[in-house]
This record gives C-alpha cells, sequence and structure tokens, in this order.
C-alpha cells in the first residue's frame, strides 16, 4: 500500500515538473470549470503570485475577441466538444493593458480510466511579438499595393495605346512583340497588385460581407462574356452548364464573383487544348457553383497545397504562366467569409473540377434604414 502512494506521489512529481518546464501556460480544468492544475508559465501569461486551485476561470482571466468583445470564457470552454485553438484572443490585463493570445482548449478525461474525471485543458501562448510583425507585414502590404496601383494602372494605359498603335503600322514586329510582353507583365503586376490588397484587407479581418440576391442564372452568364475572349485565343470552347430550377442566392456578389474569377482564370491558365466549363445547381440551403477544365490537371500531392499562400506547382506546365500563388488562398479566406466550402477533384493530365457550395446567409440590415 505505502510502496503504491510513493509510486503515486513519484508519479505526480514527475508529472508537475514537466508541466512546470513548459514554456507554454496549462491549466487543467474541472468538469465545472474550476482549475484543479496549472504550471508556472500560466501565471506568468496571467500576471497572477497568488495559487488559482479552485478559482473559476472567469475570474483567473478575461478573454477578448478579434473584434474586441468581451468573450464569455467559462462558455467558451464548456461548449468545446473538440480541441480546438485560435491565435485571435487577446487577454486584457486589469489595467487594461492586453497581449495576444495563442489558446488551444481540449476537453479531457482528468483522472485515470473510464471513470476518471472529466475536464478540460487549456494551453496560452503569447504571440504578441508575432502578432505585431503580422500587422506590421499586412500593413506594409496594403500600403505598396495601394502606392503601385497608381503608377501600374499609367503604365498598363500607355503601354496599352502603344500596343493598339503599333498594330496598324507593318515591318515592326519586334517593337510590337516588345510592346506586347511589356503589356503583359504590366498586366501581371496588375492581378499580383489586386490579389495583394484583397488579402491584406482579408487578413486584417476588415472585409465586409454586404449580403444581397444574386442572380445566379446572371452571374454565371456575364462571367462567360468577360472570359469569352480569353478562352478562344487559347482554342478552348467555354461552355454553361446551369440547372433551370436556380432560385437567387443571398450572399456577396462582390466576393462569390471574386472566388469564380479566380476558378475560371486558373482553367483557362492551366489548359492548352478542349474547355473550361462553369455550373450551378440548387443545393440544399444555397448552391453549388463548379468550373472544370480539360487542362494539366494537379498530382495528388500538389492537392493539398493549391490554397496555401504562394504555393505553385513545380510542374513545367504551370511556371509557363504568370501567377502569384495567392489566387486560391484569397479564394480560401473570401470562402470561409461567405462561409462556403470549396472543393478540388483532379487527375494529372486529364483536367480540374473546382466546387463551391455556397450557403443564403441572412442580410446584415442597414442602420441607415
Ligand atoms: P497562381 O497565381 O499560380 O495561378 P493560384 O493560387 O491561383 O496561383 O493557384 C495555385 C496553384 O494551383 C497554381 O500555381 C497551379 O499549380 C495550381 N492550379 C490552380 N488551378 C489549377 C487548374 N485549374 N489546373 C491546374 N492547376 C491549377
Amino acid at each position: 500500500m505505502l510502496a503504491k502512494k510513493t509510486d503515486i506521489n513519484l508519479e505526480h512529481e514527475r508529472l508537475s515538473s514537466l508541466i512546470n518546464s513548459m514554456a507554454d501556460g496549462v491549466i487543467a480544468l474541472s468538469e465545472d470549470i474550476k482549475v484543479v492544475m496549472y504550471n508556472g508559465a500560466a501565471l506568468n501569461i496571467l500576471d497572477i503570485n497568488s495559487g488559482m486551485i479552485g478559482a473559476r476561470i472567469e475570474d483567473v482571466f478575461k478573454l477578448v475577441d478579434a473584434n474586441g468583445q468581451q468573450v464569455d470564457t467559462k462558455n467558451l470552454i464548456k461548449n468545446t466538444k473538440v480541441s480546438t485553438s485560435s491565435r485571435d484572443y487577446r487577454l486584457q490585463y486589469p489595467d487594461s493593458s492586453f497581449i495576444n493570445l495563442y489558446v488551444s482548449i481540449a476537453p479531457v478525461h482528468l483522472g485515470y480510466g473510464k471513470n476518471g474525471d472529466k475536464g478540460y485543458v487549456v494551453l496560452l501562448r503569447d504571440i504578441t511579438r508575432e502578432k505585431s510583425l503580422e500587422e506590421e507585414r499586412n500593413e506594409f502590404i496594403s500600403v505598396v499595393s495601394h502606392e503601385l496601383r497608381t503608377p501600374i494602372a499609367i503604365a498598363e494605359g500607355n503601354v496599352g495605346n502603344a500596343m493598339y498603335v503599333a498594330e496598324k503600322v507593318s515591318g515592326i514586329d519586334s517593337i510590337k512583340s516588345a510592346i506586347k510582353q511589356a503589356h503583359d507583365q504590366i498586366i501581371y503586376l496588375s492581378d499580383m497588385i489586386n490579389d495583394l490588397s484583397t488579402l491584406s484587407r482579408a487578413e486584417r479581418g476588415t472585409l465586409q460581407v454586404d449580403v444581397e440576391p444574386i442572380n445566379v442564372h446572371e452571374l454565371i452568364q456575364t462571367l462567360q462574356k468577360s472570359y469569352a475572349d480569353q478562352a478562344q485565343k487559347k482554342g478552348l470552347d467555354m461552355h454553361i452548364q446551369l440547372d433551370p430550377s436556380l432560385e437567387l442566392l443571398n450572399s456577396s456578389k462582390l466576393y462569390v464573383k471574386e472566388i469564380l474569377q479566380n476558378f475560371v482564370t486558373n482553367a483557362i491558365k492551366y489548359t492548352e487544348k478542349g474547355s473550361v466549363t462553369v455550373g450551378a445547381r440548387p443545393v440544399d440551403h444555397g448552391v453549388e457553383f463548379f468550373v472544370s477544365d480539360t487542362g494539366i490537371g494537379i498530382n495528388r500531392a500538389d492537392q493539398e497545397r493549391v490554397w496555401d499562400k504562394f504555393f505553385r506547382s513545380e510542374d513545367y506546365r504551370t511556371r509557363q504562366n504568370n501567377g502569384t500563388g495567392l489566387g486560391l488562398y484569397v479564394t480560401a479566406k473570401l470562402a470561409r467569409l461567405v462561409h462556403a466550402d470549396v472543393s478540388l477533384k483532379s487527375e494529372l493530365n486529364k483536367g480540374s473540377t473546382f466546387t463551391i457550395s455556397i450557403p443564403n446567409l441572412q442580410p446584415v440590415p442597414d442602420p441607415h434604414k
């Protein structure tokens, strides 16, 4: 019996020195969200000198969310059914100063075996420095992309005019080709600036979702019209597949359009022969759109990475086209804003289909009306 107790003590000591050597704050909570265990790093992060055993979590720390709203910490933890984490919380100290926190919450068995007490483990990490670097980088991207817009637009206009004039003169083929190349590069820069600027707005959380009724037929037909020329220049057919029973979709027209435009641009860019098809059909609570192509396709390993920031496939056929690797990253961000699910099916050398299922959203009432 004595030996057993010593074993348990030893194990307890081991566990306690283990969690005390962690750089992250760890707090174990009982089922009724009271502190049962914590480490030194948690005291440091929370700036508390006294013991916390038995304390209610809402008395121990106060969290503020990305919109500056006070978070009901107790409920947040109580409603956590599977392990979750967030980098968007801030911890507010009594003197109103704050730090940015990475918070991970996991429901656990605190005791042994099936009958062990249930509870939660909360992990806290101070990410103020990382966050401020992130914010500075976003600020930099936002300012730079804003400042580059005007000179690029002027250059595009002038080179576009020169191209138009040069087309009418014979015998200056090398000049025409030089101007065309310059024009292509300016268009590429301008697309990149657009991506960067949407990206920085998305990352700062300043993108607003204006919900309005969208006529899906009209949206897709307009899309087809604006890309028909580009597709035709590459010898590609462009088809539309619209379910006749489609009704209006309540969502952000701006973002839905931008998402589809990104899919269609890629489909045309990464298809050498065949066709691009854009379609839509009604699904439960919304509309499912798809853009499919008969292009170069995406290998399995790359399929998992196409949504990553700056990812571009190493495939030489991808590299023959200009690109920033930001389009699908921005698309995924916009999709999240409108609560949509995106998916991809692709086979190398056969083609790809990008699908997005967009739910109907409640229109946000205009406070000025
Ligand atoms: P990019 O500016 O490179 O087109 P995206 O973020 O739009 O950036 O796409 C990321 C990568 O995903 C592309 O570089 C390409 O490798 C791959 N990809 C996207 N769409 C397609 C497609 N329709 N067919 C083949 N590959 C694609």
